[in-house]
């Protein structure tokens, strides 16, 4: 599968660090799934849909390709192969309760998940975490899908102060049937160690260093000899 050059037809500032350009292109992909992103003469890496038709991605500038990215205008292009990987699960049964749960750009394919989890007719609430206010993104995109949002900042600049956990030990008075996150590690490791203590399935996004995106290099290899970008990123276990 050869990188298909793709030009951008949006670019939207989500919040201090991330934006998301959407793309004058059309992929048939799951939530969770990931395209590998190709600038020349910088690099390729791989990042998770926000959403597939159109396509798009929501980007935080953090090193070297991030950066580059985040520079490009409307018209420019961006080299995308995909989609790649395993992406998250609907449920089976209907009317199931769920969590998304996101921290910092993790939300946006959530999002996307949202859209069909309520085509389904499943009950999504979603609970989004990130360092301060400034970190958080898609606020109004949930508001508009009519799902509750708990936010939680670790500095108590939006929602409440602390990391979602926070805000899930509070609603678990009322379990859901399942748990679908996407994040940095340490939050997945607390949702898969809260999902086993209380008994709810969950399925994580895990991230990891990727070259090929398609299983040759073995560089995203996770434990248990499991390919992060085959056998994931979405797992329904702890693949650590
Ligand atoms: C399956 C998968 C999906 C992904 N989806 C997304 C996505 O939707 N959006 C997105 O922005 N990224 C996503 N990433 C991360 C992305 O692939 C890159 O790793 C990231 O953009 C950094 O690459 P870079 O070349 O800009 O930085 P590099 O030059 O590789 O890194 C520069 C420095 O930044 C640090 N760094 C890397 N990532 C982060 C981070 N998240 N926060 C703080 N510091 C960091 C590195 O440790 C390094 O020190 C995903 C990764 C995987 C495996």
């Amino acid at each position: 599968m050869l990188p298909k050059p793709l030009p951008i037809r949006e670019i939207r500032v989500e919040n201090d660090s991330t934006k998301t350009f959407i793309l004058d292109g059309d992929l048939s992909a799951r939530p969770g799934q990931f395209v590998m992103v190709w600038l020349p003469d910088v690099g390729e890496k791989p990042f998770s849909l926000a959403e597939a038709a159109p396509i798009s991605l929501s980007i935080a500038a953090v090193g070297t390709l991030s950066v580059a990215l985040h520079q490009l205008q409307v018209g420019d292009f961006i080299w995308v192969r995909g989609p790649l990987g395993h992406g998250y699960e609907l449920p089976t049964a209907s009317a199931q309760r769920v969590w998304l749960i996101g921290g910092g750009y993790g939300i946006a394919p959530l999002h996307f998940l949202a859209k069909q989890l309520l085509q389904a007719g499943h009950h999504v609430t979603v609970i989004m975490g990130g360092r301060t206010q400034a970190n958080l993104m898609f606020e109004a995109a949930f508001a508009e899908l009519g799902v509750p949002v708990y936010m939680t900042t670790e500095d108590g600049s939006a929602g409440l102060q602390g990391r979602v956990t926070v805000a899930m030990q509070q609603l678990l008075t009322e379990k859901p049937d399942m748990m679908y996150a996407c994040g940095p590690t340490g939050m997945l490791v607390a949702i898969a160690q809260l999902g086993e203590a209380e008994n709810i399935a969950f399925q994580l996004s895990w991230e990891a260093h990727m070259r090929c995106g398609i299983g040759l290099c073995g560089s995203c290899e996770a434990g248990a000899g499991w390919l992060t970008c085959l056998d994931g990123p979405v797992f329904n276990f702890n693949p650590l």
